[in-house]
C-alpha cells in the first residue's frame, strides 16, 4: 500500500514536465500518473501550484567532520543541504575537513575515519568522494579496495602542496580506469602560479585580489587539456571538478566532440559572481572571494552558461566549503597566498540555478533537473538517486515557482558566516524537502555506497 502520495504537482524529470501525482511506498517512489488511488491511511501531501522535483544530488562538498568542539558542524551543514532541495551529497575528506592525519595518508583509513565520525550526523543522504594526495603513502595501491568499498570517485589535485605530479596523476587514472573509478581533477598550472605568486610577493603586492591575478584563466586551460591528455593516454575518464572559464571549456568540448569519456562541472558561483569581487578596498569583503579556480570575466560566466544549455558542462555542484571570516579565513587577512580558499553554496544551489538558469531562460527546468541531479546520479555511481521514477528513493523538492525571496546569511542553516549571494534576489522558492518519503530535518540521512556503472 502506498504511505504517501504527492498531489496536484509539475513532475519534473530530465525528459519532460508532466502534471501528476507521486506516490510513495517505504521510502521508494511507486507510481507516478494521474489520480493515484489512496486509501483513509495514505498521507497525502498537497503540491498544487509547486514544481516536483528530484532532490538535487550535491557532488562536490568539502563539509567539515564533527568535533568535540563543533559537534553538529557535519550535521548542520547537511541541514543547510535539505532547506535548499539538496537529498544527497558528496563529501571530500581533504586535510582541511578536519580528517586526522592517519587519515590523510592512506585512502581506506580516511574512508574508515569518515564514516566513523558522519555516522548517524546528517539529515540528507550523503557519500564520500576521496581525496588524493602528495602526503599519501601509496594511494594507487589502496585504489581498488577503496572503490570495491564503495567509494569509485577520487578527487587529485594539479596545485597546492599537496598536488600529484604528472607521473602520479597518470598512474591514479590508469588504477582508477582499471578498478571502475572516475578521477576527479583540480585542473590548474602549479608552475605558473607559483612564479606569479613569487613575482607578486616580492613586490609586496600581498592583499587578496592577488589572488585572482596569480590564477589566470590560461593556466586552468593548459591543466585541463593536461589532465585530458593523461586520460586519454591511461585509457581513463576523467572528471573536471569546478571548471570557471570559456578556454578551459573549450578543451572539455573538444575532448567531447573526439568521443572521449571526459566530464566537467561548474559551479554556482562561476555562473553568476565576476572578478569584480576583487575590487573593493575593503579587505573583509574580498577574502570571501578567494576561492580557486577564482571568479572570472563577464565573458567567461556567458560562456559556462553556454556549455550548461548545450552540453559542454555536465552538472552542477557547490565547492561547498563552510569557512567563516571570523575563524578559517581570518581578518586582517594574511598575505593572500594563506588565505583560506572557499566558500558555502550547500544551501543556494537549487535557488541559484533556478533563478538565474530557468527563470532567465538561460536552460529549460527540465535541464536543470539534469543538471543538478540525474547527471550527477548517473555519473557518481547512484542508481537510487537522481530522478523521479517508479524504484528510485522518493527523494522529493516542492519548489514554489511563483515565490520570490532575498538570499540572506541571516536566514541560511548553513555553518558559514557568509554567503556569496548576500541581497540577491532569487525567483522561485523550496516549500519542503522529503528524503527517502520522510521531510527531512531528523538524523535520517545515510552514507551510500556506490559503484559506477
Ligand atoms: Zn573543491
Amino acid at each position: 500500500m502506498t504511505d504517501l502520495v504527492v498531489t496536484g504537482g509539475t513532475v519534473v524529470t530530465a525528459e519532460g514536465s508532466v502534471q501528476a501525482d507521486v506516490g510513495v511506498t517505504e521510502g521508494r517512489i511507486s507510481a507516478v500518473g494521474p489520480n493515484l488511488p489512496r486509501d483513509p491511511a495514505t498521507e497525502t501531501i498537497d503540491a498544487s501550484g509547486l514544481l516536483v522535483l528530484p532532490g538535487c544530488v550535491d557532488a562536490h562538498t568539502h563539509t567539515r567532520l564533527p568535533t568535540v568542539a563543533e559537534p553538529d558542524r557535519f550535521y548542520q551543514d547537511s541541514v543547510a543541504a535539505a532547506f535548499g532541495g539538496t537529498t544527497t551529497f558528496l563529501a571530500f575528506n581533504n586535510p582541511g575537513t578536519g580528517i586526522s592525519d592517519q587519515g590523510s595518508r592512506s585512502l581506506l583509513a580516511g574512508l574508515r575515519e569518515f564514516r566513523a565520525r558522519t555516522e548517524g550526523e546528517s539529515a540528507v543522504d550523503f557519500a564520500l568522494s576521496a581525496v588524493i594526495t602528495g602526503q599519501h603513502d601509496d594511494p594507487v595501491a589502496e585504489l581498488p579496495e577503496l572503490i570495491a568499498a564503495g567509494v569509485p570517485t577520487a578527487k587529485a589535485f594539479m596545485v597546492y602542496d599537496f598536488r600529484l605530479t604528472d607521473e602520479r596523476l597518470f598512474a591514479a587514472l590508469q588504477a582508477m580506469g582499471r578498478h571502475g573509478g572516475m578521477l576527479q581533477v583540480h585542473c590548474e598550472n602549479a608552475t605558473v602560479i607559483d612564479a606569479l605568486t613569487a613575482e607578486a610577493l616580492a613586490h609586496g603586492n600581498v592583499g587578496g585580489r592577488h589572488h585572482a591575478l596569480t590564477r589566470p584563466a590560461y593556466a586552468e586551460a593548459e591543466a585541463t587539456h593536461r589532465a585530458i591528455a593523461l586520460a586519454r593516454a591511461s585509457d581513463a575518464s576523467v572528471y573536471i571538478v569546478h571548471l570557471s572559464c570559456a578556454d578551459a571549456l573549450a578543451e572539455v568540448v573538444t575532448a567531447k566532440a573526439r568521443g572521449w569519456a571526459v566530464y566537467a562541472e561548474t559551479c554556482p558561483h562561476y555562473l553568476t559572481l565576476t572578478d569584480d569581487r576583487y575590487a573593493p578596498p575593503d579587505e573583509a569583503e574580498v577574502i570571501k572571494s578567494v576561492i580557486s579556480p577564482p571568479l572570472r570575466s563577464d565573458a567567461d560566466r556567458q560562456a559556462l552558461w553556454m556549455g550548461l544549455a548545450h552540453g559542454g558542462l555536465d552538472l552542477v555542484a557547490t565547492d561547498h566549503v563552510p569557512d567563516r571570516v571570523a575563524v578559517e579565513k581570518r581578518v586582517p587577512a594574511p598575505p593572500f597566498p594563506e588565505i583560506s580558499n572557499g566558500a558555502p553554496g550547500i544551501e543556494t544551489l537549487l535557488s541559484v540555478v533556478y533563478s538565474e538558469g530557468v527563470a532567465r531562460g538561460r536552460i529549460s527546468v527540465e535541464r536543470m533537473v539534469d543538471l543538478l541531479a540525474t547527471n550527477p546520479a548517473r555519473l557518481f555511481g547512484l542508481p537510487m538517486k537522481g530522478a523521479i521514477e517508479v524504484g528510485r528513493d522518493a527523494d522529493l523538492v516542492l519548489f514554489d515557482p511563483a515565490a520570490s525571496r532575498t538570499i540572506r546569511q541571516s536566514e541560511l542553516h548553513h555553518t558559514s558566516d557568509f554567503t556569496p549571494y548576500e541581497g540577491m534576489a532569487v525567483a522561485g522558492a523550496v516549500v519542503q524537502t522529503l528524503v527517502r518519503g520522510q521531510r527531512a530535518g531528523e538524523r535520517i540521512g545515510v552514507f551510500m555506497e556506490r559503484r559506477l556503472a
